[in-house]
């Protein structure tokens, strides 16, 4: 057991604050990890504000996580010290199911280990990436392309392979007219891979001054999606929408946007649900609504892999880690660009 530096949440909405926890030591099939940069995500704030319901505490949240390996144990030959490797929102499932089987590790039927928030199958409560130092067994280890700046890679672990999943499983491609909803750190990653896929993207923000960074990060189109005159004009032009919003909104203002034949999926989990579907906006043009979580162990490393090929990563804020508590509140604002990143250098210096 090691004794590791945090930060975490001693209660639900309480303020994070410095929190020492223990680590295990490495067995044969861990990887030991320095923690160098942390992704915050607005799953962060929903669960150290016990948004879902419940949590566990003193809870230490992050799972975006890039390090360096610091040691391994002796079963793993993949990684070596020094190098970099990512961990995100899984650190284990039961490997028996069929989803496991299919490398769909977050559809795992026993369900799977939460890298925070969660237990592992012994028992023990897990602690994620708001941290010095954690240790993750080897197949839930990814490699991180050399070419990627780290900070900037951190936010791909879950932000990146949220959207990647779905964009990939509703085969997102040229020719198609893909809508992405919401403009933050799930939206930003969405906006950049559809469009590297090959995709036209419309951007739908509520948030007006983000029109010029919707062009640059890669959108055709952005729409004020409070304004009916736009909306208005994108009536049956979609095919895809991503909907990455964190909060409770009408979605019958977007399946109205879909063409016959397509799907919305839902990534985001806003405390309350959204108001009621028509289920005319589906059914007169045979539309789909779906939802979507995270991605497997090996679609995170396709989605990595594709990053390093086409040099996407993250925009990020670099904060230390005394500056979480604000970073959350300016996250729950929309302010957020895109990505607030967590410098773990911070912890100890
Ligand atoms: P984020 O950075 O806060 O972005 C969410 C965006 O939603 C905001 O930037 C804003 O974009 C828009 N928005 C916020 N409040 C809104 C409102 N009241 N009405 C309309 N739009 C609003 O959050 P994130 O980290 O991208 O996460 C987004 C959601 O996905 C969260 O609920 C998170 O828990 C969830 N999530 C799900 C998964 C999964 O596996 N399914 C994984 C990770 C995260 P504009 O300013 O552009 O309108
Ligand atoms: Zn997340
Ligand atoms: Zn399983």
């Amino acid at each position: 057991m090691t004794a590791v530096l945090a930060y975490a949440a001693a209660q639900a909405k309480a303020p994070l604050a410095p929190y020492t926890l223990t680590r295990r030591a490495p067995g044969p099939e861990d990887v030991e990890i320095d923690v160098l940069f942390c992704g915050v995500c607005h799953s962060d704030v929903h669960q150290a504000r016990a948004e879902w319901g419940g949590g566990l505490f003193p809870m230490v949240p992050g799972h975006e996580i890039v390090g360096r390996v610091r040691r391994t144990g002796g079963a793993v030959r993949r990684f070596q010290p020094g190098q970099a490797v990512g961990v995100g929102c899984i650190v284990d499932s039961c490997r028996q199911c069929a989803s496991c089987g299919e490398g769909l590790e977050q559809y795992c039927e026993r369900g799977f280990v939460g890298t925070y928030n969660g237990r592992e199958y012994s028992g023990e409560p897990t602690y994620g990436g708001y941290s010095q130092r954690i240790v993750v067994k080897q197949d839930y280890v990814l490699s991180i392309p050399q070419n990627l700046d780290l900070a900037a890679t951190a936010p791909l672990l879950c932000a990146g392979i949220t959207t990647w999943s779905p964009l990939r499983h509703w085969k997102v491609g040229p020719g198609q007219t893909v809508g992405v909803v919401g403009l933050g750190g799930l939206g930003h990653m969405g906006v950049k891979l559809a469009k590297a896929l090959g995709a036209r993207v419309v951007l739908f923000t509520t948030s007006e001054r983000k029109r010029a960074d919707g062009l640059r990060l890669g959108a055709d189109e952005v729409v004020l999606s409070t304004d009916p005159v736009q909306m208005k004009a994108q009536r049956n032009r979609l095919d895809f929408i991503l909907n990455t919003v964190a909060a409770a909104h009408d979605l019958n203002a977007f399946t109205a946007l879909l063409r016959r034949g397509g799907t919305m999926t839902l990534v985001g989990v806003p405390e309350k649900d959204h108001p009621a579907l028509k289920v005319g906006g589906l059914i007169f043009k045979r539309a789909a609504l779906a939802g979507s979580l995270i991605g497997g162990i090996a679609e995170t490393q396709e989605m990595l892999d594709f990053c390093g090929a086409h040099g996407i990563v993250s925009d990020i804020e670099l904060i230390p880690i005394q500056a979480i508590n604000e970073a959350y509140d300016r996250m729950v604002r929309s302010e957020v660009k895109y990505r607030f990143v967590i410098d773990l250098a911070s912890l100890s210096g």
